[in-house]
């Protein structure tokens, strides 16, 4: 019998799939607090499977991507979009990044609860948000059917650009329509999200989220960046992986 069981809450460290176990434990826990909708577990397993194609790693595309980000945000006035995955994967990250860039945290949700709002706030104040940083995206804004039309005068509704994590491709897409310079970070190079964003970071926000705050630390210089080839480099790495053969040595399966 293989001793690792997989037990809730009680992840051992030395199970090969320590990290993503513990990212669905988080996750889990946020359905519990009402910080993740249930949809956001669903959308995490397609992150997931596009995750073991790159590598579970941040490759140097990735890198110049977050490079590019930074630079970006450092220098025109920002917004971070912020949703229940994050709120539970990263917050204390991507409320440093914040802090860094000088930029407020607006909370926008696919699936809309009051409750969850107040989960989500109170989880980025844990995270070490101040009151005054947070928005909520109030007001209707974008054209599209959904509750995702909603933006804050303040935020991003007044912002150049906005980076939104693991978003959909119809609220990309009325970003971009209402004049927005759009940042994700999404695992598939070929959702919309991906494609309509002006630049796409290939990576799990857990690894993501991290380095853009070292490099927020310093001044990135703005460079042309063109997401189009990076999208291909995306999935010629993702090609490349396929490519490979099974490697059947590395992880014994248990007896
Ligand atoms: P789109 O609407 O852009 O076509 P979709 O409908 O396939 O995309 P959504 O659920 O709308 O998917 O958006 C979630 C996106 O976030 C997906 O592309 C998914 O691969 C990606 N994703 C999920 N978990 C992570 C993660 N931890 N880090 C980065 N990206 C992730
Ligand atoms: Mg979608």
């Amino acid at each position: 019998m293989n001793k690792i069981a997989i037990l809730p809450m009680n992840v051992p460290k030395s199970h090969p799939r320590y990290a993503s176990l513990m990212q669905r434990e988080k996750l889990i826990e946020g359905v519990k607090k009402n910080i993740t909708a249930i949809a956001g577990l669903i959308a995490h397993g397609r992150g997931e499977a596009f995750d073991y194609l790159i590598g579970e790693r941040t490759t140097e595309n990735a890198k110049k991507a977050i490079r590019a980000a930074v630079a970006r945000m450092q220098s025109s006035k920002t917004v971070l979009s912020v949703n229940g995955n994050v709120a539970v994967l990263c917050p204390e990250e991507y409320v440093k990044l914040a802090h860094l860039l000088r930029a407020p945290l607006e909370i926008n949700l696919f699936y809309y609860r009051p409750e969850r709002i107040n989960a989500i706030r109170n989880a980025l104040l844990e995270a070490g948000a101040e009151e005054d940083e947070i928005l909520v995206s109030n007001k209707e804004y974008l054209d599209i059917e959904s509750n995702r039309k909603q933006a804050n005068p303040e935020g991003i509704a007044k912002a150049e650009t906005v980076l939104v994590p693991l978003e959909d491709g119809d609220r990309t897409e009325a970003l971009k329509r209402a004049g927005k310079f759009v940042i994700t970070i999404d695992l598939n190079p070929m959702s919309r999200t991906a494609r309509f964003a002006d630049i796409t970071i290939v990576d799990n926000v857990i690894r993501a989220v991290p380095l853009m705050v070292e490099y927020a630390k310093e001044r990135q210089e703005e460079a042309p960046f063109d997401n189009k080839e990076n999208l291909r480099e995306a999935m010629q790495i993702m090609k490349q992986n396929l490519e490979r053969e099974p490697d059947v040595t590395s992880h014994p399966a248990p007896s």
